[in-house]
């Protein structure tokens, strides 16, 4: 898809994922403080009204995606507003200069992304973050960069889906979930069913 189908890609993402902040509120009270729904609906909220309209042309999906990063990194606060605002920033800074999104671009994103969170971070999959669900898509994306963007971000949907799910039976070692050791065992991560679910509105818009 050329840049403006991606510029309306993003912005369905992100208004899903303001519709998306009494879930991820539910989960985040479960283990955390109960702050990361908010803070993802700020964020998109706040990439929603920069995409919206004609005022704002990127010139490139690159630039788009590192543009709608800094926006979620000065809005959202938190641990998530860095961690999310890093994956897009790093991941577009990648991207810059294609003037086309598809699976290969799709996988450039999150590997670049996914180093670029752990970098910020130091978490590993396994320590119950929403890593679990990106290094899982990032590993997938690799097997599927010759598919057409519909079959691969459905693919690499489900591979997040089941990264977020692994959390369940993890101890958390990051965040405000740490204080609960074992108590987070039974639990998903929300920042990793965020991860999943940025990933799943962008596989809705693609096949609707
Ligand atoms: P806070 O911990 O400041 O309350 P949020 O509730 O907004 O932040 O976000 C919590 C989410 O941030 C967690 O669910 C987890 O997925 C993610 N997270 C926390 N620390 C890290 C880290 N070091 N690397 C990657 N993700 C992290
Ligand atoms: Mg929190």
């Amino acid at each position: 898809m050329n840049v403006t189908e991606t510029k309306a890609l993003l912005l369905y993402t992100a208004e899903k994922m303001v519709d998306s902040e009494p879930m991820l509120t539910e989960l985040d009270l479960k283990i955390g403080d109960g702050d990361h729904g908010l803070g993802m609906q700020r964020g998109f909220a706040a990439v929603r009204d920069l995409l919206k309209g004609e005022t704002y042309q990127p010139k490139d999906v690159g630039e788009l995606f590192l543009t709608a990063g800094t926006k979620m990194m000065s809005s959202m606060g938190g641990a998530s507003g860095a961690i999310f605002g890093t994956l897009f920033r790093a991941g577009g800074k990648a991207i810059a200069g294609q003037d086309t999104f598809n699976a290969a671009v799709l996988s450039q994103f999150l590997v670049a992304g996914s180093a670029g969170v752990f970098a910020r971070g130091g978490a590993k999959p396994g320590d119950k973050t929403m890593m679990d669900a990106l290094v899982a898509a990032e590993k997938q994306s690799l097997l599927v960069q010759n598919e057409s963007l519909e079959n691969a971000l459905l693919s690499i949907t489900k591979a997040a889906e089941e990264g977020a799910e692994s959390t369940r039976n993890q101890v958390a070692v990051f965040g405000r979930a740490k204080s609960l050791g074992e108590r987070s065992l039974g639990y998903v991560d929300p920042g990793a069913v965020s991860m999943s679910l940025i990933l799943k509105y962008m596989a809705e818009f693609v096949t609707h």
